[in-house]
């Protein structure tokens, strides 16, 4: 693959971002396999994931778990097998149209986030509009808004040096969620992180997809999994359980069971 994670956003976004209804799915994987050399990451693997869903991915070390991340991010195509991304057949685009298709379609959340050291979080998170075009005052009030979504609103002229690490995953879901988009994949979020700022995110993360977003969660750690409304449980690169989609939280009458 040529491209990365780190290649700008085209000015031109071509496949037209599909504002799906809820229920519709956003991720569609069949017969999807990804070879390395000799060695297969995953094998065989059908997954749907419905817009308003909230699940982890999980499984021990080497069980395929970042190759699923990749794959589902448009990061890497599969070596066999069909992805379909908010209704885009990914062997259809070009590495540019998909380098778009992702620009507008999926946040990403990593383990590690680096922030430029010095600059207040406010303006670290404005630059990411930058490649938008957005007016300078409005890439600042649209980073003040996601900033307090994720409850960092007292925290906006903070410099990376202090905030805490808690904080500073916060910073990074703010990034991931600035364009609003449909699915936001995050690769074990909490795993710098110690047990009181992992539940902060992880509450974090369930406010984001009770407001709307799909969200997947990759994780080796069973509780973060099981406090999930689903898991789909990676071994030796196959899907050896899929609990199945539960009941779409912001799809339930009043009362439902969120958390
Ligand atoms: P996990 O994220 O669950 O730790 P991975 O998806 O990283 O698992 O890896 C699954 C398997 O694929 C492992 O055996 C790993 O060594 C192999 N693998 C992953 N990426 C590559 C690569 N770029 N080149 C060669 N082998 C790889």
């Amino acid at each position: 693959m040529s491209d990365g994670p780190s290649q700008p956003t085209p000015p031109t976004p071509t496949p037209t971002p599909t504002p799906t209804p809820a229920g519709t799915p956003v991720v569609e994987l069949r017969g999807v396999s990804r070879t390395y050399g000799g060695v297969t990451a995953l094998v065989d693997a059908a997954l749907t994931v419905r817009r308003g869903e909230l699940l982890a991915v999980v499984g021990p070390s080497g069980s395929g778990k970042s190759t699923m991340l990749n794959v589902i991010g448009t990061l890497d195509r599969p070596t066999t097998g069909t992805v379909r991304i908010a209704g885009h057949d990914i062997a259809a685009l070009s590495d540019r149209q998909l380098s778009a298709l992702r620009a507008t379609t999926i946040g990403f959340v990593f383990q590690q986030f680096h922030l430029a050291p010095g600059v207040p979080v406010r303006d670290s998170v404005a630059d990411g509009l930058l490649y938008g075009g957005t007016p300078r005052a409005r890439r600042r009030a649209l980073a003040e808004a996601v900033l307090r979504r994720v409850g960092l609103g007292h925290r906006l002229t903070h410099r990376p040096h202090e905030l805490s690490g808690g904080e500073r995953q916060r910073v990074a879901i703010a990034l991931a969620v600035l364009g609003d988009p449909a699915l936001l994949l995050a690769d074990e979020p909490t795993g710098a992180l110690d047990s009181s700022s992992g539940e902060t995110v992880m509450r974090l993360l369930c406010e984001l997809n009770a407001a709307g977003t799909t969200v997947v969660v990759i994780t080796h750690d069973h509780d973060i999994a099981d406090s999930l409304p689903r898991q789909v449980r990676l071994r030796d690169g196959r899907i050896v359980r899929d609990t199945g989609p539960a009941t779409l939280a912001h799809a339930e009458p009043a009362g439902g069971g969120t958390r």
